[in-house]
């Protein structure tokens, strides 16, 4: 009896150690899903990593749900793509937290913009005037496998800061990422090469880093600023210019309506594409090389067919 007790014991102590070693697994949370997409490139199995917002999300607007207070309480990382790309809904979660190692300027706080190549960084005066949602230069800098690299390395640095003994793995993870997404890149570009130069246009202002990685031209937008829905009168003019310099290829994300854009392309003789801006737009679209091969894919496919 005494031995089964014994034996018992061992197994509460076994089961308790096997699920302390589960917890000391790093906590990380993301704003987005790319970031966690990158971040489970390098940190594998030695961390653990949700993401806030949902791909098919429009990463400006997304709900606040409380539920994620208490995951960033117990993290001990958070990783944010900046420029204030998550002004409207991150500092609440954050500040209700009460999470001290996460908050800006904390040894658990990442913001991935920092090490990465911004565009469209204004020149005047930083303003909000009319509702511009890129004060701070544009925050879709993701969508540049280039900076996909980037962040991946800034990750690898702050992965193996907060976790020292898992510093040869986390380094080992991202020398192979970095090896399969250069490979991608030398098939991407091969592919859109005899594109370059064509001109496009967006809804948003999601894809200038896309568009300047690949040589494409992007000649106007939906939205006639960045976070305001498009006009009449803007669209009259977007589709006489479209005209004039014959661009066809009009890019949508999955978030917005399609109505603007499709009659832009019955004016035009145009197309409207919908792409992925990120990991998780399309169910497919698993994880960060997998975003690129799914928009150069359907972006191909529209281009050939112009030809
Ligand atoms: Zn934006």
């Amino acid at each position: 009896m005494f031995e089964r007790k014994l034996m018992f014991a061992a197994a509460v102590l076994s089961c308790s150690v096997s699920a302390s070693t589960a917890q000391a697994a790093l906590k990380v949370m993301t704003t987005t899903e790319d970031l966690a997409a990158l971040t489970r490139e390098v940190g594998g199995d030695k961390i653990t990593v949700e993401s806030i917002a949902k791909g098919y999300q429009n990463p400006h607007f997304v709900e606040a749900k409380p539920s994620f207070i208490l995951k960033l309480h117990s993290a001990n990382l958070l990783i944010v793509v900046g420029r204030d790309l998550e002004i409207g809904w991150l500092p609440p979660l954050l500040q209700q937290s009460r999470n001290e190692k996460i908050q800006p300027g904390s040894a658990g706080y990442l913001d991935a913009s920092l090490t990465v190549k911004i565009l469209d960084i204004p020149t005047g005066q930083v303003t909000r005037a009319m509702g511009d949602v890129h004060p701070y230069g544009n925050p879709h800098y993701w969508l540049d496998p280039g900076n996909g690299r980037r962040i991946a390395q800034a990750i690898q640095a702050k992965l193996a800061a907060l976790q020292p003994v898992d510093a040869a793995y986390f380094a080992q993870r991202f020398a192979d990422f970095d090896k399969r997404l250069a490979d991608a890149e030398k098939r991407w570009d091969a592919s859109l090469l005899p594109f370059k130069g064509t001109k496009i246009v967006t809804y948003h202002r999601s894809w200038p880093n896309f568009a300047e990685r690949f040589g494409l031209d992007v000649m106007g937008y939906v939205e006639p600023k960045p976070g305001i829905p498009p006009s009449p009168q803007h669209t009259l003019d977007l589709i006489a210019e479209m005209k004039k310099v014959k661009a066809t290829v009009i890019l949508v994300e999955p978030y917005f309506d399609l109505k603007t854009p499709q009659s832009i392309a019955r004016e035009t003789g145009g197309k409207v594409l919908v792409l992925s801006p990120s990991v998780g737009g399309e169910k497919v679209v698993t994880d960060y090389i997998g975003l690129f091969d799914y928009d150069v894919n359907l972006l191909l496919a529209a281009l050939k067919g112009d030809k």
